[in-house]
C-alpha cells in the first residue's frame, strides 16, 4: 500500500496485531505510517523519517518506552516532536512517569478505535499534558533516575555474564583444536616414522622420480604426512597464540644456520622450482636469544610465501643487518606483490587474499594456496620475541612483479652469550 502523503507518524510497537490495527486506522486518516518494533530500531528510524509525532508503546525489549524517550528527547532534531505513550499500564504513577521520560501525553491500550483519530489529532495540534506541582515532578523524577540506574546495571552486570560465558567458550574451543591436532598428530607421527623407515630399505623398489614406482608412492606419503603436520601445527600455534599462551624458549643461537636451515628444507619441497637464493650480512649477525624450532617456523613461513609468490626463474634476498640493540631480517622476492590496502589485514588470521574458489593447496608452488594461518602464526611467535614483523610493497602486479619485503625485527638481550 502506498503511504499517504499526510503528516508523518512513528509507532513503536512489538506487537504485530496492534502494529496493523493501528496502521490501519492512520492511513485511513491520511497520515504517513513509519513501524519500529523496538526502541533501537525506532531511534534509527526517527532519526532517519523525522517523524511529526511518535506513538511510544512503553512495554517493548531492550530499551524500553520510557528510555527510547528520553533518548530520543536527547536528539537534536527530535527534541520537539510530540511522543505520546501508548500502553495498558495505567497503574498509579504510569502515567507521570511517561512525562518525566519527555512523553507529552498517554494514551491507555487497548485502543478505543473511535476515539483514537480524534486523540492523535489532539497531540498533533499542540496538546501536551503536564505534571503538576514542581514538588511532584521532582518525586518523579528522582524516581525515575534511580529506576534507569537500576536498570543499567542490570544490563552491565547480563554484559559482563556473556563476556565471562563467551570467553569460557572461546577458552573451550582453544584447549579442544589444541587436544585435537595434538590427537591427529599422533598417529601421523606413526605413519611418517614407517614410511621413512620403508624408504630405508634397498629392496623398496624404484626411484623417487620414477612416476608410479612403489618408493615413489612412499616418497608421496611421506610429503603428504609431512604437509599435514605442518598444517595441525599451524592450527594448534593459531590457538595457543589467541589465548596467549605460546611459550617461547629463550636459548643461545645464531641466526645464520637457522636461515639455510629453512631454505634447505623448503628447496626439498619445491624441488622442481627455479628460484635462485641470495643471502647478505647473516654471518656477522650477533647471537640472539630464542627459540630455534620456533624462529625456524615463523621463517619458513614468510620465506615459502615468498617462493609461492615469485614466479620460477626469480629470486629471493634474504639479509640482516644489525641496527643498535635490534637484528634486522628482511626477505626479498621478485614476486607478484600485495596490495597496499591488504599489507595489514594478511596478519589476520584465515586472510588469503585469492579467490579460495582456485585454492591449491601447495607450500611453494608458483600462488599455491594455505589456510591463511602462515603469517598469523609468524607474528605471533615474533612477537612472542618481543619483535615486530611488517611488510612493503608496492602493490600487486602479476606483469610487473613489484615483488614484496618482509621486515622481521628481533630484539638483541643484554645477554646473548656466547652462542652455539
Ligand atoms: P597461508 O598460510 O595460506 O600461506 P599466509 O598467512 O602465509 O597464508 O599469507 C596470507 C596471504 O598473504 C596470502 O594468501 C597471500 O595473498 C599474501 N602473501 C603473503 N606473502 C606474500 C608474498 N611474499 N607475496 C605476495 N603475497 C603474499
Amino acid at each position: 500500500m502506498n503511504q499517504p502523503e499526510g503528516p508523518r507518524i512513528l509507532y513503536v510497537e512489538d506487537d504485530p496485531a496492534s502494529r496493523a490495527l493501528v496502521q490501519r486506522v492512520l492511513q485511513a486518516e491520511g497520515y504517513g505510517v513509519d513501524l519500529a518494533e523496538d526502541g533501537v530500531a525506532a531511534l534509527e528510524i526517527a532519526r532517519r523519517v523525522q517523524p511529526d509525532l511518535i506513538l511510544m508503546d512503553i512495554n517493548i525489549g531492550g530499551l524500553d518506552g520510557y528510555e527510547a524517550t528520553t533518548r530520543l528527547r536527547s536528539i537534536e532534531d527530535l527534541e520537539r516532536v510530540p511522543i505520546v505513550a501508548v500502553t495498558a499500564a495505567t497503574l498509579d504513577g504510569d502515567r507521570e512517569r511517561a512525562l518525566i521520560a519527555g512523553c507529552d501525553g498517554y494514551i491507555a491500550k487497548p485502543i478505543d478505535v473511535d476515539r483514537f483519530p480524534d486523540q492523535v489529532r489532539a497531540y498533533m495540534g499542540g496538546l501536551r499534558e503536564e505534571i503538576g506541582s514542581p514538588e511532584v515532578e521532582a518525586e518523579h523524577l528522582k524516581a525515575y533516575s534511580q529506576r534507569l540506574v537500576g536498570r543499567l546495571e542490570e544490563k552491565v552486570r547480563a554484559l559482563e555474564d556473556a563476556h565471562a560465558e563467551l570467553q569460557r567458550i572461546d577458552k573451550m574451543k582453544s584447549d579442544f583444536i589444541v587436544l585435537a591436532s595434538h590427537e591427529l598428530r599422533t598417529p601421523l607421527t606413526s605413519i611418517y616414522g614407517y614410511v621413512q623407515m620403508l624408504l630405508q630399505h634397498t629392496e623398496i623398489p624404484g626411484d623417487p622420480a620414477e612416476h608410479g614406482s612403489p618408493r615413489q608412492m612412499l616418497q608421496a606419503i611421506a610429503d603428504a604426512s609431512q604437509r599435514l603436520h605442518r598444517v595441525f601445527d599451524e592450527i594448534r600455534n593459531v590457538s595457543l597464540i589467541d589465548a596467549d599462551r605460546l611459550e617461547v624458549a629463550q636459548d643461545r643461537l645464531k641466526l645464520e644456520p637457522l636461515v639455510h636451515a629453512v631454505v634447505e628444507d623448503l628447496r626439498g619441497f619445491g624441488r622442481s622450482r627455479d628460484i635462485e637464493f641470495e643471502f647478505r650480512g647473516l654471518a656477522d649477525l650477533p647471537v640472539v636469544r630464542g627459540d630455534a624450532p620456533r624462529l625456524h617456523e615463523a621463517l619458513w613461513n614468510v620465506i615459502s610465501n615468498a617462493m609461492k609468490y615469485t614466479p620460477d626463474g626469480g629470486q629471493i634476498r634474504i639479509t640482516g643487518r644489525q641496527i643498535e640493540d635490534t637484528v634486522h631480517i628482511t626477505v626479498q622476492d621478485d614476486g607478484v606483490g600485495i596490495p597496499l590496502e591488504e599489507q595489514e589485514r594478511i596478519f589476520d588470521r584465515f586472510y588469503v587474499l585469492e579467490d579460495t574458489g582456485f585454492h591449491r593447496s601447495s607450500k611453494t608452488d608458483f600462488k599455491g594456496g594455505g589456510l591463511g594461518l602462515g603469517l598469523t602464526v609468524t607474528k605471533g611467535i615474533i612477537e612472542a620475541h618481543g619483535g615486530k614483523v611488517w611488510v612493503e610493497s608496492e602493490g600487486y602486479d602479476e606483469e610487473k612483479l613489484p615483488g614484496s619485503t618482509f621486515h622481521i625485527l628481533f630484539p638483541l638481550s643484554d645477554d646473548p652469550g656466547t652462542g652455539s
